[in-house]
């Protein structure tokens, strides 16, 4: 049998917290909660349902909002999803009202809607974006500079008088960078342009308040801060409301913004997880950031590899690091034991460069033996030499061996 790997990916997902697993498993069988939170008629449903508004203050108290600013979801996909099309679906049909009661004045004819947003997002704002494009959208995607973070000025000169929404990130995915979110959303602000942020990589992980950072919609997922796959949260601004059209109609749950039975004991892992990373975050950084600092001065031995991104806007627990004069595929299949992500993606038959590496401009050969190591609430410092030396010692030996050549 094989070792079970190292475990350095935990921006792919985390484990869930045994903390969190034990509130989950109390809402589950015949003697715990059970119950469904919208029956009204008996305790089983109240219990319920207080269960779930607890994980919702819980949830709200993470990033500074009202208890009725949060949706539940299945996750940021959903969120990012019933965000970026519910606000549009909704400011069109408000234009369209208003268009048709004006009937002396000829109205200006479907100005087409314009969204920013950046070429670094997560597939699940990139692909909604495209979807609204192909539904007569225009897009902007942004490039960041080398160092990756996504600043106000960049995304002010990209607005226009029909821009409805800018959609960018927190913290990415791939390279872990802190995008200028308070600046980009005072711009907003300013200019009564909607705000929405996807926050997967940084709800738990870096302070967050929706107020004074004036984001209108914000994603985040459980299951990247130790709570469990399948349930995330959508924040809506409310006073003044932001509308958003519901995506998935049936029963008018969540204030019509999102029907569905709500799963008790997801929402309650989700909340317990939200209480727990609002105690420890503090804490949780300092020690994550030792950790990088330790396996980065580890890796002082080797030459010829650089950090992608930001090494200062960049949250504790990510490292995207290239190494020159090695094959990717070999450098991986020596490197089986410890569990990370590449600077490549599969899709379909070739295996083709990180699209967020070569937006910051890193050559694709170099985006090709790329690994993203991401540390988080169970690294230990054994666990962070081990990797680094094993990391050292196979690009070493690799970069002694002839080079591979191709026909
Ligand atoms: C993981 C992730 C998502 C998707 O979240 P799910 O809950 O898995 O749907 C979206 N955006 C970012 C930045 C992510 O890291």
């Amino acid at each position: 049998m094989m070792q079970k790997p190292m475990y350095f990916d935990y921006a792919a997902t985390t484990p869930v917290d045994e903390r969190v697993a034990e509130a989950m498993i109390g809402c589950l069988t015949r003697d715990g909660n059970f119950g469904n939170p919208a029956s009204r008629s008996h305790l089983i449903g109240w219990q319920a349902e207080e269960a779930v508004e607890i994980a919702r203050g819980d949830v709200a108290k993470l990033i500074g909002c009202d208890t009725r600013e949060i949706v539940w979801t299945s996750g940021a996909t959903e969120s990012n999803n019933l965000a970026i099309k519910g606000a549009l679906e909704a400011l069109l049909q408000n234009e369209e009202q208003a268009s048709s009661t004006v009937t002396h004045h000829v109205v200006p004819h479907h100005t087409v809607p314009h969204i920013v947003t950046s070429a670094i997002e997560h597939k699940a704002v990139l692909d909604t974006c495209a979807e609204l494009q192909r539904r007569g959208c225009e897009v902007t995607y942004l490039t960041p500079p080398a160092d990756g973070v996504i600043r106000a000025a960049q995304v002010a000169e990209a607005m226009r008088p029909q821009t409805r929404l800018v959609s960018i990130m927190h913290v990415n995915n791939e390279i872990g960078v802190i995008n200028e979110i308070a600046g980009i959303g005072k711009n907003c602000r300013d200019s009564g342009v909607l705000f929405h942020v996807d926050a997967a990589q940084s709800a738990g992980k870096v302070e967050i308040d929706v107020a004074s950072m004036c984001i209108d919609l914000l994603s985040i997922s459980a299951h990247k801060m130790y709570g469990p796959k399948g349930i995330g949260a959508l924040y809506v601004r409310r006073s003044p409301d932001v509308n958003i059209a519901a995506q998935i109609h049936g029963g008018g749950h969540e204030r019509g913004m999102r029907s569905g039975t709500l799963p008790t004991h997801q929402i309650v892992g989700l909340g317990k997880a939200a209480a727990i990373a609002k105690q420890e975050m503090v804490a949780e950084s300092k020690q994550l950031l030792a950790l990088r600092d330790l396996f980065l001065s580890q890796l002082q031995q080797l030459t010829c590899w650089q950090l992608n991104g930001s090494k200062e806007q960049r949250v504790p627990g990510n490292l995207n690091i290239s190494f020159a004069d090695v094959e990717g595929e070999t450098l991986l299949m020596s490197l089986r034991d410890i569990a990370l992500s590449t600077g490549s993606a599969c899709t379909s038959a070739s295996l083709e460069p990180s699209y967020v590496l070569s937006a910051i401009g890193v050559p694709s050969e170099l985006a090709h033996s790329s690994l993203r190591i991401s540390l988080g609430r169970y690294t230990t410092e054994t666990e962070v030499k081990m990797a680094a030396d094993k990391i050292t010692a196979a690009v070493t030996s690799l970069r002694k061996s002839p080079p591979v050549r191709y026909a």
